[in-house]
């Protein structure tokens, strides 16, 4: 999996930051997740391609998490776009849309779905063969979902040597990556564990933002590889996180702990600070692995 920062702040574009945007490489999908205003220029300064993108997930309607969405549907339609866009958004995003390209009078020319999400409870949203995706339900200010990207476990791994000792024909590799017993060529059954090893661990990554400290979403996040906690705030700050329904590091960091992810991605920061590293150096009093976002920053898992 290959997770593009392309903007990690919160609240408004500036010179040099982003709000919320960021693009998972997962099983040969682009998704992407959020949009915030300048989401089309940073995918064009990331040379991420477009046309690659047919799914978009949106957490909530708050602007610095969607407004770039309406610019990027429009300048797709400018490109001669003709594959099929997903949205998954909470609802009332479509009734936002749609009246914006009513009023411009300009409608797609490709298909564009809304799938629209009300579930105040994670359900399966996205699933193909080798992936599946998930909401997480945050604790934010308005109706508000994270996004489990998971990927489904994979074909068993042939033990060449194996193989060939005992003699099995080419014909059978494809049954014996799926698990079954096969015969070799002395038309004798072969035991599947004997020539084949266990399909690699399937990956997992969580995108969590906005949200209040919140332990419900724990069992639904555990033990994955890569965790995106909004950690808007520092310590110094705290008192501000419980109204605003916001999060500090420490508290992401104390998620992690918790669901045992192995790895913290921090971002979603308040643009107040001017040195990120302090909330690494707050994260890592709970929790070791801990990296920060940047726009732009590249991370691979
Ligand atoms: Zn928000």
């Amino acid at each position: 999996m290959k997770l593009n920062i392309l903007g990690c702040y919160s609240a408004t574009p500036r010179t040099f930051t982003n709000p919320t945007s960021q693009v998972l490489e997962i099983k040969n999908h682009l998704f992407l997740i959020d949009c915030g205003e300048g989401t089309q220029v940073q995918l064009r300064k990331h040379k991420i391609k477009f046309n690659r993108i047919k799914h978009i997930f949106i957490s909530h309607l708050h602007g610095d998490h969607f407004f770039g969405l309406v610019g990027l549907i429009s300048t797709f339609r400018l490109l001669g776009r003709e594959a099929d866009l997903y949205i998954h958004a909470p609802k009332g995003l479509k009734e936002v849309i749609v009246l914006q390209m009513k009023l411009a009078q300009s409608w797609t020319n490709y298909n564009l779905y809304f799938h629209e999400l009300t579930s105040t409870s994670s359900e399966l949203i996205f699933e193909d063969e080798k992936v599946e995706v998930h909401t997480i339900p945050l604790d934010h200010r308005i109706y508000t979902n994270g996004f489990l990207f998971k990927e489904k476990i994979g074909e068993r791994k042939l033990d060449m040597n194996a193989v060939l000792n005992e003699d099995i024909d080419v014909a059978y590799y494809r049954k014996l990556k799926q698990g079954a017993d096969v015969p070799n060529k002395k038309g004798e059954i072969v035991k599947n564990q004997m020539v084949t090893l266990p399909a690699p661990q399937p990956k997992s990554y969580a995108f969590c933002s906005d949200t209040a400290y919140n332990e419900a979403l724990v069992p639904i996040i555990k033990n994955a590889t890569a965790l995106y906690h909004e950690s808007t705030f520092l310590e110094k700050h705290a008192k501000l996180a419980a109204p605003t329904k916001h999060s500090t590091a420490v508290q992401a960091a104390t998620i992690a702990k918790l669901a045992n992810v192995e790895q913290l991605i921090l971002g979603h920061y308040s643009t107040r600070y001017d040195n990120l590293q302090d909330f690494k150096i707050e994260a890592q009093t709970i929790f070791n692995n801990v990296e920060l976002a940047e726009d732009g920053k590249v991370f691979e898992f």
